[in-house]
């Protein structure tokens, strides 16, 4: 029962996620003939070899190999497993995920779609407000001086809080939304008199999840006075330690650059946007959390740190930091002009300063070894000693033994200590940790310890090679054509004539498929998912290429080689045996001399050597 709910709730996502829509929000798709086209989201190209045929529910790049159904597609876009694919999928698509959804479950689902049409209601009217009110000169002017206005304005939907306490609060009243829905999205907040708004007179810088929902506020004071920024608090729908600043207009250029640059603020990223940086988010606070390093993995494994010299050097940022390498992504740190922000450099127009910045990057050994060496002021012998016996354990962590060695050295130069003395000392540390590590080993062996393993990757599916066994796919496309062929294909060959475990499992399925499917070719879902992008990308090849199949051909030549195959095999077994003997060396000598009978009888022409 529960497996069929679960079957019926992934036809239904699947019926209500259109593929080329769901594409349409990461490419850019034009018609082109039966199917559209654009540039692959998972490979540089300048073009376009991405195709999406509405008709058939899947994608194919011919550049990359990448191809699937919509499923597979948000799998690999997202970073996503099959059940948190579908997951996503079903909240696009407003499906109630649970497969009996709880009463409690229910309401909170509802609450929380109440919250994000609340919050889009309030950034529309903070944006209106903005561009059309007499008291938003103020914030119009301070937008300008700072170069917020225009394109910014619009790009990010920033908006004015009116200074007044009911300027929402009314909009909310009028419209007969409950206040209480208010107070929980952290709109309005309860006073002795009624609701009232909590933002006022401020600059208001929505907050957006990647899907494009407003989660939450940034409201920024122009003058002076406390505090500077003001910012929602936890919602059912937000939390600050979860969303990063920007991502939603920064995910597509993160994921085609292959890095992303995390700066402090809301302006930061703004303006680097409009320098042409739209791989730059900003994490809502000084300190990076877990959470927002896992969102993030989703779209890269490279992350530049832009922070200014100050916050560079608090023990907060290098916390954060020990947090983003601990995620398995490669981190550098790009320390920036002192008293410079990305926003005060790119405003001054030093693009390339900014650039230079991010181009040389301190790797995390580098950084930490230059913090700790500027907290300390190290002349004497024994601050020596001290700097040495902190920098050793940041050592460890290099584990490539080239850089270490270059690092070693370079700390002899910053400390003006002997290189000797310093491999001398670090050995010395290597030691003692082994023996700690073994003496854990040893409590670790009678625990069961579980790991955080990571989810498997959608970005690398097993898809064979075009050339690997280039006869077998192109029988494979002929058994796509027409159901005939796929009639003649089995008479004349076995799922186990197939070299290619991929394509075996394939003409496996196709084999189980034809006497019980009225439609050929089958669609995509009648395939386990992961040969779904092959299955796919065979589909498509015979969009683009329509030349019937000469499956025949195809089958005689699998099977010549198969026997070829077979003949060295046996060849071979009797050129290393001496040990065979008696009735196995008989058997053997007989089946050499039936295959190259067959081989004689069945393909005549053969005229190559074995
Ligand atoms: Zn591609």
């Amino acid at each position: 029962m529960v497996e069929r709910n679960r079957e019926q709730l992934i036809n239904t996502i699947r019926e209500r996620s259109e593929i080329t829509q769901v594409v349409s929000e990461y490419v850019t798709l034009k018609k082109a003939g039966k199917t559209l086209n654009g540039l692959c989201p998972f490979h540089g190209e300048k073009t376009p070899s991405f195709t999406v045929s509405r008709e058939k529910q899947l994608f194919y790049c011919f550049g990359c190999g990448a191809g699937g159904d919509v499923f597979n597609f948000v799998m690999r876009i997202e970073n996503l497993t099959f059940p948190q694919a579908a997951r996503w999928l079903a909240e696009r698509a407003h499906i109630p995920w649970e497969d009996e959804e709880s009463p409690d479950a229910e309401r909170r689902r509802k609450e929380r779609e109440a919250i994000f049409r609340l919050n889009k209601l309030a950034a529309d009217y903070y944006h209106q407000v903005l561009l059309n009110s007499q008291q938003a000169r103020g914030a119009q002017e301070y937008l300008k001086g700072r170069a917020l206005d225009g394109e910014a304005t619009t790009r990010f939907q920033l908006g004015y809080a009116l200074p007044s306490w009911d300027g929402l609060t009314g909009l909310i009243q009028k419209k007969g939304i409950p206040l209480s829905l208010a107070e929980k999205a952290g709109l309005v907040l309860a006073g002795q008199n009624g609701f009232y708004d909590r933002f006022r007179d401020r600059v208001i810088f929505p907050i957006i999840d990647p899907q494009g929902r407003v989660v939450g506020f940034g409201g920024r004071m122009m003058g002076e006075g406390h505090p500077k920024y003001l910012n929602s608090p936890d919602t059912p729908v937000f939390s600050k330690g979860r969303y990063l600043y920007g991502l939603y207009h920064a995910k597509d250029a993160i994921r085609h650059r292959g890095q992303a640059v995390i700066v402090e603020g809301y302006t930061d990223v703004i303006q680097a946007h409009l320098h042409g940086h739209q791989e730059v988010v900003a994490s809502l606070g000084t300190a990076l959390t877990l959470e927002q390093v896992k969102t993030l993995r989703r779209y890269t494994d490279h992350v530049v740190i832009a922070y200014d010299a100050d916050t560079a050097g608090q023990s907060a940022t290098v916390r954060g930091l020990e947090l983003v390498r601990g995620s398995g992504i490669v981190v550098k740190v790009a320390v920036l002009p002192e008293g410079d922000d990305p926003d005060s450099l790119l405003r001054r127009g030093e693009l390339q300063r900014f650039q230079d910045a991010l181009a040389k990057g301190d790797d995390l050994f580098q950084f930490k070894l230059n913090h700790l060496l500027k907290k300390q002021d190290i002349t004497s012998p024994e601050e020596k000693s001290k700097a040495v016996a902190a920098i050793l354990p940041l050592l460890a962590e290099v584990a490539d033994q080239v850089a270490r060695d270059e690092y070693i050295r370079m700390l002899a130069r910053r400390l003006q200590v002997n290189e000797e003395t310093l491999y001398y000392e670090w050995r010395s540390y290597q030691a003692a940790l082994r023996k700690k590590s073994q003496a854990l080993d040893n409590v670790n062996q009678n625990r069961n310890t579980i790991t955080d393993s990571p989810a498997p990757s959608a970005s690398s599916p097993q898809v064979p090679d075009p050339n690997d066994a280039p006869m077998e796919r192109e029988l494979l496309r002929g058994a796509l054509q027409e159901i005939k062929k796929l009639k003649r294909i089995k008479e004349a060959l076995s799922q186990q004539d197939l070299e290619n475990s991929v394509y075996r499992s394939i003409l496996g399925c196709l084999f189980e498929a034809h006497p019980s499917v009225t439609d050929w070719p089958p669609k995509l879902d009648e395939l386990p998912m992961e040969l779904r992008p092959i299955y796919a990308a065979l589909i498509a090849e015979n969009e683009a290429k329509n030349y019937p199949v000469d499956v025949d051909g195809c089958c005689s030549r699998i099977r010549q080689a198969r026997i070829i195959q077979e003949i060295r095999r046996v060849q071979a077994e009797l050129a290393a045996g001496s040990e065979i003997a008696g009735a196995d060396l008989n058997d053997r000598l007989n089946r050499l001399n039936e295959l190259n009978k067959i081989l004689r009888k069945d393909f005549p022409t053969f005229s190559g050597t074995i």
